[in-house]
């Protein structure tokens, strides 16, 4: 499934063959690839509709019956004949009768006549139009109307959003409150949508202690697997924290086998930078599985592995916690919402730079940056200066990273730029906030 077309970019094959090229491969590139190599989830199931919130749905959802699904009272009022509707107020009826929400009236309403009705009441035969109440005086069991409502929103006909048998949900939609809108009053009480993506998290590294225990002498904290399991995690995706595994290419292998016959996609961290103490590509090998090792032209993030083990994608994200970060915005959340049969997207939006960034060209480079918005709802993206010893701080600070094109050099401030925001944007795949997908210039 994978080395697909593009062979030319490949950097260096899981056999430790010469590398066909040094060039770095675009990043887009690599994003094309992978998203071509993955496959959304078939599996589905049925939960119940309090719970579908941030699901996928499996299919497409037709109106079961026409919504609203009879002619109703938009407010709180009196209906009246059509005869009386065409006269002009001030004038008095009788008022014959009440309907509630909950009401089947059985009543005909005649010419003179006037029947109350609350908001939601089912509309008695013989009503034309719903005149508001505070139109209206009563006085004993008579009503004088003292003007007309509009007539357009005075009662809300059947079948007006959706008649019997029109399409309330595409399939393939991430479901929100707003498809409860339409799904709840059709009386699904459950929705088929499709399975969770089961994602494994896996560190690699000798030198990796859990946050929490005690830290030995050139030891550091895994910083990665929570980093990616808060990252990744959504409703539509079970994170499943596979742990560490020490660079030990047989271990890996192991447990790697071991992961691949309960998930659908494998992500670790560390071991694809070509040092002796990465096995990586060599453990997918042994597995009986097909990798590819890239040289991105990414900044943070140089070097990534994507393959299969047992026909389960492998997706090898760079050690570095920021790489990690990085990487598993851009690849990470994308490949899963691609598993999880959403489109695989980047969502960006368009920005001005706050302040210059100096740079040299050649790989598109993530900085982070904080996002203000002015009077006019411009976003400015101002780069958070990255201190030589202050990384983590500033990358623990920022609203989003800028996108800053591979072929761009220095970037004076005002300069149009693309962001990519962090936190809490879920794996929206249509929100009108997205104004494009991957318009980074790779
Ligand atoms: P590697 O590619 O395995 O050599 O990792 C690159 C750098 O990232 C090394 O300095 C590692 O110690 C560091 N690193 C790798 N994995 C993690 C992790 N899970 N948490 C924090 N740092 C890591
Ligand atoms: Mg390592």
């Amino acid at each position: 499934m994978t080395g697909a077309p593009g062979k030319p970019h490949r950097q260096q094959a899981c056999d430790g063959a010469p590398a066909v090229a040094r060039a770095l491969l675009p990043v887009r590139d690599a994003f094309d690839r992978i998203m071509a190599a993955l496959t959304p989830l078939r599996a589905v199931e049925s939960v119940p509709i309090h719970r579908v919130a941030g699901r996928v749905a499996a299919s497409d959802v037709h109106a079961s019956r026409s919504l609203p699904p009879f002619d109703a009272s938009a407010m709180d009022g009196f209906g009246l004949h059509a005869a009386d509707a065409e006269r002009r107020p001030p004038f008095w009826l009788d008022v014959v009768g009440l309907v509630r929400a909950s009401g089947t009236p059985s009543l005909k309403l005649a010419p003179g006549q006037a029947v109350r009705l609350m908001t939601g009441a089912r509309v008695p035969r013989g009503v034309a139009q719903v005149v508001m109440q505070e139109h209206c005086r009563i006085e004993g069991d008579r009503v004088e109307i003292g003007a007309l409502s509009d007539r357009r929103s005075d009662i809300r006909r059947s079948g007006e959003d959706l008649k019997e048998g029109e399409l309330a949900v595409a399939a393939g939609t991430l479901l929100d409150a707003r498809h409860i809108l339409l799904l709840a009053p059709l009386g699904y009480g459950q929705v088929v949508v499709r399975r969770r993506v089961r994602v494994a998290v896996l560190s690699t590294g000798d030198e990796l202690v859990e946050p929490g225990r005690s830290l030995a002498a050139g030891d550091i904290f895994d910083v990665n697997r929570p980093l990616l399991c808060a990252l990744l995690a959504a409703p539509c995706v079970e994170i499943i924290d596979a742990g560490r595994v020490r660079d030990d290419r047989a271990a890996l292998r192991g447990q790697l086998a071991a992961l691949a016959r309960d998930v659908d996609l494998i992500v670790t961290s560390g071991g694809v930078s070509g040092s002796a103490a990465d096995h990586l590509a060599d453990a997918v090998r042994d597995g009986g599985g097909a990798c590819d090792v890239f040289r991105l032209a990414l900044k943070p993030g140089k070097p990534m592995l994507f393959g299969t083990v047992a026909g389960v994608p492998v997706l090898g994200l760079p050690g570095s916690p920021r790489a990690a970060l990085v990487t598993g915005t851009i690849f990470a959340r994308p490949a899963i919402g691609r598993i999880a049969g959403l489109p695989p997207r980047l969502p960006t939006h368009g920005a001005i730079l706050a302040a210059p960034i100096a740079r040299r060209p050649g790989r598109l480079e993530f900085i982070p940056a904080r996002i203000r918005r002015d009077a006019a709802g411009h976003r400015h993206a101002l780069p958070i200066p990255v201190g030589a010893l202050s990384q983590l701080l500033a990358w623990s600070q920022a609203d989003a990273f800028i996108g800053v094109p591979a072929e761009a050099a220095d970037l004076p401030a005002g300069h149009p730029v693309r962001i990519v925001m962090l936190g809490g944007e879920g794996y929206g795949a249509a929100s009108p906030m997205h104004e494009a997908d991957w318009p980074l210039s790779s």
